[in-house]
């Protein structure tokens, strides 16, 4: 079975019009996805989801780890989560502090029957498990939150992939949506967000009370364990958000090795290494 992987970084509204970031964007999935293939060589795929995103959180671009987006009180709050398609295990971090990898936390959890853990119990957890303080902002957050630029679109981050042994993962990585209320959940660490079995694993990004209104990762491995392809499943999932003008996009594969990514408007941006790097133009 050829190792493949898919990465995304969220949707974000210059992308579409500013070349700089566009290009930046699209160099920094490239360089991820390439890396990341390398790794999935050597690793399953729930190392190497947990692997990729970890790069993501440490590029600015990116709204997850470093460059994470403020909320309303001033503060930054992150979540995260893995899950292994071959053991359905899901863990998750929601609304952690100060550290550098919500995922990696997200991964430490996959120890633990209790595997989500939220708010300040999940930095308590982080510290007592060896994760140091991390002051995630940046100034061009900083300069957003004081503009007040909700209109910004977010940049979260997500991976999934199928490994050698034909093992599926998915992960998912978010500083929210920016300017929300304190104690507000994102999807990225529920199994609406980031969900993966044995037929299909796929990670989301884009307004997550939508997504969890649709709960799109979810429906869409059922529907492909169900017997849809991949392709159906996203589209059929993807046509529920209609009503609502549900605001989302999504990168997943299936156990065949289909790898798809989809969106409700314009501008995800996302990398897969499949024979070889294709970025989103
Ligand atoms: N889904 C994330 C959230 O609502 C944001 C994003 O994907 O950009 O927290």
């Amino acid at each position: 079975m050829p190792s493949k992987l898919i990465i995304h970084g969220g949707f974000f509204s210059e992308s579409g019009t500013n070349h700089e970031i566009r290009t930046a964007k699209q160099q920094a999935l490239k360089d991820i996805a390439t890396k990341a293939h390398g790794f999935l060589l050597k690793h399953t795929a729930v190392e190497t989801v947990a692997y990729a995103v970890s790069l993501l959180e440490s590029c600015e671009l990116f709204n997850a780890g470093l460059g994470s987006q403020i909320q309303s009180d001033g503060k930054i709050r992150m979540s995260a989560s893995l899950m292994d398609g071959l053991t359905q295990k899901f863990s998750g971090v929601i609304n952690i502090e100060d550290v550098e990898h919500p995922i990696h936390v997200a991964k430490k959890l996959m120890e633990f029957e209790d595997s989500v853990l939220g708010g300040p119990c999940a930095t308590s957890f982080a510290r007592e498990h060896g994760f140091d303080y991390f002051y995630a902002e940046i100034p061009q957050r900083r300069k957003e939150f004081q503009e007040k630029l909700e209109k910004t679109r977010t940049g979260t981050v997500g991976c999934v992939a199928l490994d050698g042994e034909g093992r599926l993962a998915a992960a998912t990585s978010t500083g929210g949506k920016g300017f929300e209320m304190p104690g507000r959940i994102s999807d990225s660490a529920t199994v609406a967000g980031n969900y993966a079995n044995r037929f299909a694993a796929v990670s989301c990004t884009g307004v997550g009370e939508d997504i969890v209104s649709g709960a799109l990762a979810a429906k869409i491995v059922t529907r492909t364990t169900d017997g849809l392809s991949l392709r159906e499943a996203m589209e059929r999932s993807f046509g529920e958000l209609k009503p609502f003008d549900g605001f989302a996009g999504a990168i997943a594969i299936s156990a065949n090795g289909d790898i798809w990514h989809q969106d409700s408007h314009p501008y995800m941006v996302w990398a897969s290494f499949d024979s070889e790097v294709n970025v989103f133009d």
